[in-house]
């Protein structure tokens, strides 16, 4: 199945992983390089006390002179205080290399998944999109700026105590090799059992805090329906599962932590050992003994924070394979042009997914200019035919075209020219009014944003602190549904586009308002086509031609006259409605 095909979203292969991260590196070689020299020159300066200090023991054997003594150790404070800062600046430009490619990330993913086909946006549905963005990226930027540079640090370090246990002695080097059979085995067990330990932690706590937060927030039907020890059980239940999951986790620790302490003494104890038995024996130096046991020593910082890192890199890894798989999904090749605004399907059928047609050869003819309501019982298949018409979706079978070619093939630009869906979804975005218009065309001046509200009735502009500056949204001046579907046709206004489908788009509206709103939107539109998919028959009454989808096909096409004379499904509805509206006007 490919990826556009599937559900959710595609996760990237180990490669694919592996490539991202060589990608981030190149891309920042210079900061990347730099960091690395200042580690390796700090790493240096760290090694030489060691080795300094075994040189000392070793001349004051030899008889050096207070002098020699004290000038060495006069270097020794230099080395630290050149660690120090080298450590600092290292730092520092890891974290900036972290910052930047961590920004990098997240525009590269912002810009994925507005790539993305609508389809598959609506497919993978916005949780696996928003985790993916948002907490995925996260862990990836967090890893970026803090744990990687620091485990790059210390395999630096690492390396050159190791390179420096050699240059002072090259057998006794040999034995910090000890660590490393304790060392593996503990990582290799750990890291098995810890990842599954941790994910299932962080599960018993999202599913604690959503009982728990389900209960606060709904806590009046939990009264009014005497649940309280029901949904205390609940609380008790799964505090009691993340408590388990956390004690498997400290079980995990309790013997990592110990057995990582035992491994880094290996090394030292086996040098201590083996390295005095051979200074006594005349085959190594005590210096050279005092520096590769002080350097094994050394070891257990820059290995203890490799270890720790592990749990977090396999993390960051599985993040970084989420985030990237959204790269990974198909752009579609849309380039085709529109020549003209007719709308046309024929034999259309359609399923959503897997699941099986839902419209079944469905035919449908718009004229440009026209006016087209689309009546008929709910789930019969009216929106999904909108959603065909704008482009979003692409018929199993059949065809459907805007200006003579598929509407999903239409370059975006020019789909936007052409086509503009409103559903009942409006999106107010936390941004100024004014930048919440110009999403539908962005070189409109003051003038012709407030001419569009003033046309679909939004009087309630003028009442606004800051007029088209005030930011709208939650937390800044909400809106109310009706006010929302008011901008959503201020919207569709401004962008002027040849073909209008508004589904139910004006179901927040009261009566009198949504009518009003349909025909200043008409009025506005003169000339353009203009589907409306509705329930309010007054509407359909309205248009040029009214279409009664029942069960994926168009049963009835004809004028509001013609079809109250053929006394159909249409004229059944429009009698139920206009008696209905009788009834409510007498009483
Ligand atoms: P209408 O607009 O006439 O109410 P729809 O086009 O919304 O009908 O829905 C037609 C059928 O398709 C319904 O059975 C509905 O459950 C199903 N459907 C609609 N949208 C989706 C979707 N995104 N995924 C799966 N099934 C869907």
């Amino acid at each position: 199945m490919s990826a556009v095909e599937s559900s959710r979203l595609p996760v990237a292969t180990p490669r694919e992983v592996r490539r991202a991260v060589l990608e981030l590196l190149v891309r920042e070689k210079r900061t990347v390089a730099l960091v690395c020299v200042l580690h390796l020159a700090a790493a240096a300066a760290g090694a030489a006390l060691p080795v300094m200090l075994g040189r000392v023991v070793d001349g004051i054997g030899d008889g050096w002179d207070t002098a020699r003594v004290d000038a060495v150790c006069l270097a020794l404070f230099g080395c630290v205080a050149a660690q120090m800062t080298l450590v600092r600046l290292g730092r520092r430009l890891g974290h900036r290399f972290g910052d930047r490619s961590s920004a990098r990330i997240r525009e590269q993913a912002l810009e994925r998944v507005l790539r993305l086909p609508m389809r598959t946006v609506e497919r993978a549905g916005t949780g696996d999109l928003s985790t993916r963005t948002t907490g995925d990226v996260d862990t990836v930027a967090g890893l970026l700026r803090s744990t990687g540079p620091e485990v790059v640090a210390a395999v630096i370090e690492v390396l050159v105590v190791v390179a420096a246990a050699f240059f002072v002695d090259p057998l006794l080097a040999l034995l910090l090799a000890v660590v490393l059979p304790p060392l593996l085995l503990a990582a290799r067990a750990y890291v098995r059992r810890a990842r599954p330990a941790f994910l299932a932690e962080r599960a018993a706590l999202s599913d604690l805090t959503e009982a728990l937060t389900a209960s606060a927030t709904g806590a009046r039907t939990v009264a009014a329906h005497r649940l309280e020890e029901r949904r205390a059980a609940v609380g008790h239940r799964l505090a009691e599962e993340r408590y388990v999951r956390q004690r498997r986790i400290i079980g995990l620790e309790s013997w990592f932590l110990p057995t990582l302490d035992l491994a880094y003494t290996l090394p030292v104890s086996a040098i201590l050992c083996a390295g005095g038995l051979a200074a006594l024996g005349g085959g190594a130096s005590a210096g050279a003994v005092v520096a590769c046991a002080m350097l094994a020593y050394r070891l257990s910082g820059p290995l203890d924070r490799i270890m720790y890192a592990l749990t977090e890199f396999q993390e960051a890894a599985a993040a970084l394979a989420r985030v990237e798989g959204v790269g990974a999904v198909e752009p579609e090749a849309r380039t085709a042009r529109t020549a003209g605004s007719d709308v046309a399907l024929r034999r259309v059928t359609f399923g959503y997914g897997a699941a099986p047609d839902i419209l079944h050869g469905l035919d449908l003819r718009v004229r440009p200019g026209e006016r087209l309501a689309v009546v008929g019982p709910s789930g019969a298949g009216k929106s999904t035919v909108a959603w065909l018409i704008a482009g979003i979706e692409r018929p199993r079978g059949g065809t459907v075209s805007i200006g003579g070619v598929p509407s999903a093939d239409v370059a975006p630009e020019d789909l936007r020219r052409t086509v503009v869906l409103v559903t009942q979804e409006h999106h107010v975005f936390a941004a100024s009014l004014r930048d919440n218009l110009a999403l539908a065309r962005d070189d409109a001046d003051d003038e012709a944003l407030l001419d569009v509200l003033r046309r679909v009735g939004a009087t309630w502009f003028e009442d606004l602190p800051d007029g088209l500056d005030t930011v709208l949204g939650e937390g800044h001046h909400p809106l109310a549904l009706a006010q929302t579907q008011q901008l959503a046709l201020a919207r569709v206004l401004l962008a002027d586009p040849d073909v209008v489908i508004l589904d139910e788009a004006t179901v927040g509206l009261d009566t009198r308002s949504a009518g009003a709103a349909e025909a200043a939107l008409a009025t506005a539109l003169a000339g353009r086509t203009l589907i409306t998919i509705t329930h309010r028959l007054q509407a359909a009454q309205a248009a040029d031609r009214i279409a009664v989808v029942e069960k994926g096909r168009v049963t009835e096409l004809g004028s509001h006259t013609e079809l109250v004379a053929s006394r159909g499904t249409y004229a059944a509805l429009w009698e139920t409605w206009s008696g209905g509206r009788v009834r409510r006007r007498q009483e």
